[in-house]
């Protein structure tokens, strides 16, 4: 039966419906994976089983009569930041180790009303700040991956750590993520996996722990292309509860997303080409570029002139509006709150023990660029890049339909090897970052495996609301590439 957790989330979904297995079969055999790999990766910080077992049951009643919504029965990984009502969500936080909340968050709440299944939450960066997974109260994530011939840890990439390594093996058929700077894509992109951050407002954001809400993201982690427009177009919805959802209708990617590229202008951004880029990223890049052009698209050279500024600028937003979204945690309404002498002391006890050291540093960082006297040198200033950056992504749209880049500027990295230089680990967003600055969809996808046998990812950044051009570039791409490796067995 372990054969199942094999299967991609459409092929599960085909079989379900055909009633070739049942939702209780396919969520035990994910359930029986989850037991034998959790000790060994730590992707999940808690498994719903009883819930799944439910859930499965219900699924199995309306397949039995013909009924069910289009992901009836499959079982699925959440994120830890996700309210789930009932189910603890904590953001991987020590401040909300104790928050169990009473309301769904939408995009949750949109996969349940198509009957999925939820086998329990995902671990992650402690309020996903991170690209590492290493800042999460319940300890790392163990990439699934590991370089060829060596045992050594290796991040599975963050925030959405726990996502791309339960999806990368097997231990549930896709997951929720989000994705502030790049936190679906670097995940995927270490792991094997694809993701796609939607453009921003697609997906409602009611009921996802906040990091930096004009960033914030929320968009699925898959086996493939197809599996990730499936996931997309459920979780997608206009939202009264969410003031910045786009109360537009969602359309159907998985319709159009074989449609092909012929035609389309595809652009390649030349400060892309960063220094220090392997050959190898460089050598998949351009292998892209040829099997686009094979299935028909024209290659134009464009250019993001203010590129190298969106970094910096990305590492002043997002802290300034995570200082202001965490100033709640203060131990009065939400959470965990330790005992003091005043009402100063008890404020500033639960924040100091309740967050971890990387959110402390990104809340300093965020005070202080807002701050009277550094808000015009620093926010403002970042606001004012942010602009730049969006009108350079407008000005190549002139010239073509998407752009193709790397996703990331290296393959996964050890566990500790970045932890100790924040600005080291920074860097590693240097490609993911633009696109949620100016609000655009944008995907990974796995292409290739480097020479350590560590898989490599090519990312595709869309024009607003122009999901579907992503979906067909990345399903050409993922046809020529076909590529099918997985990691290897070694925690079972
Ligand atoms: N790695 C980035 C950060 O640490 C992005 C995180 C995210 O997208 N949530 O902020």
């Amino acid at each position: 039966m372990s054969d199942l957790t094999k299967l991609t989330l459409t092929d599960a979904v085909k079989g379900l419906k055909a009633k070739e297995f049942s939702s209780r079969e396919i969520t035990q055999a994910h359930l029986d994976v989850i037991e034998k790999a959790n000790p060994a990766l730590n992707a999940f910080t808690e498994v719903t089983s009883e819930h799944a077992l439910g859930m499965a049951d219900a699924a199995d009643t309306k397949l039995a009569k013909g009924e069910g919504g289009l992901l009836a029965g499959a079982p699925l990984g959440v994120k830890e930041l996700f309210c789930t009502k009932g189910v603890r969500t904590t953001a991987c936080s020590d401040i909300l180790s104790n928050f169990v909340p009473t309301y769904e968050s939408t995009v949750t709440q949109n996969l349940w009303n198509e009957d999925a299944v939820m086998l329990g939450k995902l671990n992650m960066d402690q309020f996903a700040m991170g690209s590492s997974n290493e800042t999460s109260c319940f300890g790392n994530v163990i990439n699934p991956w590991r370089r060829e011939g060596e045992d050594t840890q290796l991040a599975p990439g963050g925030s959405s750590g726990g996502s791309a390594a339960s999806v990368a093996a097997d231990l549930c058929l896709a997951a929720t993520a989000s994705d502030t700077g790049g936190s679906i894509r670097q995940p995927a992109a270490f792991t094997g996996t694809v993701g796609i951050k939607p453009t921003y407002g697609r997906a409602s954001r009611y009921g996802m722990v906040a990091f930096a809400s004009s960033l914030d993201q929320a968009g699925p982690i898959t086996k493939s292309v197809e599996d990730a427009a499936l996931m997309l177009e459920i979780m997608c919805s206009a939202d009264e509860k969410d003031s910045t959802s786009l109360k537009i209708e969602t359309p159907k990617w998985t319709d159009s997303l074989s449609n092909g590229v012929k035609g389309m202008k595809i652009g390649i951004p030349k400060e892309y080409r960063v220094d220090g880029m392997s050959d190898e990223i460089e050598g998949l890049w351009q292998q892209g570029i040829e099997w686009l052009k094979a299935a028909g698209a024209e290659i134009v050279d464009v250019s993001l002139p203010h590129t190298k500024y969106a970094l910096p600028a990305y590492y002043i937003v997002a802290p300034a509006e995570a200082s202001s979204n965490l100033a709640r945690y203060d131990g009065m309404r939400y959470g965990v709150r330790q005992e003091g002498d005043s009402l100063d002391d008890v404020y500033s006890t639960t924040r100091a023990e309740g967050f971890g050291d990387e959110v402390k540093r990104r809340l300093m960082i965020g005070a202080y660029v807002l701050s009277a006297g550094y808000y015009d040198a620093y926010y403002l200033k970042a606001q004012k890049v942010r602009q730049r950056i969006l009108m350079d992504f407008e000005e190549a749209y002139k010239e073509c339909d998407a752009l193709l880049t790397p996703t990331c500027p290296s393959a996964a990295f050890g566990l500790g090897e970045k932890s100790a230089d924040p600005v080291e680990m920074y860097l590693n967003d240097i490609f993911t970052v633009t696109a949620n600055l100016a609000g655009l969809p944008a995907m990974s996808l796995p292409v290739s495996l480097d020479k350590q046998g560590l898989p490599l990812s090519l990312q595709v950044i869309g024009k607003a609301l122009d999901e579907d051009t992503c979906f067909r570039v990345s399903k050409v791409i993922e046809d020529a590439a076909e590529f099918d490796a997985k990691a290897s067995n070694w925690w079972s």
